[in-house]
């Protein structure tokens, strides 16, 4: 992309509203606008990076057998009255009535839904193990949006639903998702602790929320300082088998770590004290195991081995995806904008033009640009006539990871520039060393993500 063609409203100021910094940079870099309260318009950037991060949620939950789907947002009361939880959502729950004045509302979550789907399709054993996900727009009136995209009422959200026969086969559902969702964050560059968590008004037994650290998390935890060295790195994870997920999973979550409201003070001081650590932390998903309170309440059942009707134990698994963008930024930053991991970045490199209109600098550029289009990269091509400071000051705030400079001095010599974002270090290098080795830090991404490879270049054809 070239950025004198792109729509990029980088603002000046700092947004008074905003105030944490990564709404603050959200607003700055032009990746989002407020229609409303909790509610925004996702500008080019800001939308790029959530499918960004959509789309690794969709090959890590694929990776795990799970099938993607997608329900309406506008739903029927009718079938929320089946499970009770038309009257017990509460203010949260926007209610809509139509023109017929039937009452409907804007889905929250999706347990109904898609329990709904279940039993009007599956009747056997033999249809089982089933997960089914998507990724879609929820609505919760919350009573306090804030921080941006953070805490809004319209977020964007991976919801998954497990259909069992057994209990022992929804608890390897359980582990299924924890080990997708650890390889899912880990993916953008992010640490997200499972802790021990309350069930709140969804219901169930098994639950753990998965938490980003972070000063500005809405969050109280209480941890192990052991459990932030754990990684579940590039290991490969077999996800039928039962007992190496539930290994990771006992590995993940043996050492304490709880949010407040499962925190226990005396289990807590039998952490040894140089290693107890309290601290806040951003929620970006949760996973509940609940048995078959909704299978039972909608009648969703199979004939097990003997004919016998029983109802299917289920689990429930969200993601934050929208809120996955502010937690990134919460967790990768410096003063001068947005850092963003190679994982989820909007585009993979910037270029930087020292001398706009220079006739040798205009085709390095546009060579440098075509090279890292071939190599199945999106540069970001900054072609503006704008002073040197104005462009970096630019490509700081908007968080590439990488950047090439090229200016009529190095040129002279054969050279450009490769920067690093995160450590500020820069190397000089011939154009071509630059490109390639801007396509080997992006190798493993693109391996990482070749579940489903497109035809011809994977990674910018997305969008
Ligand atoms: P919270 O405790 O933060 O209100 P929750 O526990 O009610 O969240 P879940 O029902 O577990 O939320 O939803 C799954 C995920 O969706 C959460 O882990 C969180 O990342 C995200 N999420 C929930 N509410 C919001 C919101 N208002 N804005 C953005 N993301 C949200
Ligand atoms: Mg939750």
């Amino acid at each position: 992309m070239r950025l004198s063609r792109y729509f990029l409203p980088v603002l000046k100021e700092t947004p008074s509203e905003a105030q944490i910094v990564s709404h603050r940079y959200m607003l700055r870099a032009g990746m989002i606008k407020q229609s409303a309260a909790g509610i925004y318009v996702w500008l080019p950037l800001g939308f790029k990076v959530l499918k960004r991060i959509e789309r690794i949620v969709h090959e890590e939950q694929k990776r795990a057998g799970h099938i993607p789907m997608l329900m309406p947002t506008l739903q029927s009361a009718d079938l929320w009255r089946e499970s009770g939880r038309y009257d017990a959502y509460g203010d949260e729950m926007l209610r809509i009535s139509d023109r017929q004045g039937r009452d409907m509302l804007y889905t929250p979550t999706a347990e109904e839904m898609f329990t709904d789907v279940f039993r009007s399709y599956v009747k056997s054993y033999k249809d089982v193990p089933l997960t089914l996900y998507q990724v879609q727009w929820k609505f919760r009136d919350e009573i306090r949006p804030r921080f941006g995209i953070m805490r809004g009422r319209e977020f964007y959200m991976k919801d998954g639903y497990s259909f069992d026969l057994t209990r022992d086969d929804a608890m390897h559902a359980y582990n299924r998702h924890l080990v997708s969702y650890l390889r899912t964050y880990e993916r953008m560059g992010l640490q997200a602790i499972p802790m021990r968590a309350d069930s709140g008004p969804i219901g169930g037994d098994d639950t753990h929320e998965f938490l980003v650290l972070a000063e500005t998390g809405e969050s109280e935890v209480f941890y192990d300082s052991r459990v932030t060295d754990i990684r579940l790195g590039a290991r490969d994870i077999d996800y039928d088998d039962k007992a190496q997920c539930q290994g990771v999973l006992e590995e993940f979550t043996s050492l304490y770590a709880r949010t407040d409201e499962t925190h226990d003070e005396a289990e807590f001081a039998t952490v040894p004290e140089e290693r107890r650590r309290s601290a806040r932390g951003i929620e970006v998903g949760q996973i509940f195991y609940f048995g078959t309170k909704y299978s039972e309440a909608l009648g969703a059942t199979v004939a097990d081995e003997n004919g016998q009707q029983v109802p299917v134990h289920m689990g429930s698994y969200g993601i934050g995806v929208s809120r996955l963008v502010g937690a990134i930024i919460e967790a990768s930053h410096d003063d001068k904008g947005i850092i963003w991991p190679e994982g989820v970045t909007p585009f993979h490199v910037g270029i930087v033009n020292l001398r706009q209109g220079d006739a040798g600098c205009d085709a390095a550029c546009e060579e440098i640009y075509t090279a890292l289009c071939g190599a199945g990269l999106e540069p970001l091509y900054d072609d503006r006539e704008e002073r040197a400071g104005a462009k970096f000051a630019s490509m700081d705030l908007i968080g590439l990871p990488w950047r090439i400079t090229v200016g009529p001095r190095g040129l002279k010599n054969g050279v450009v520039e490769l920067t690093s974002r995160r450590t500020g270090e820069s190397e000089e290098m011939s154009a071509e060393d630059a490109v390639t080795r801007v396509a080997e830090i992006y190798a493993p991404h693109h391996e990482a993500g070749a579940v489903e490879p497109m035809a011809g270049r994977s990674f910018h054809t997305w969008l």
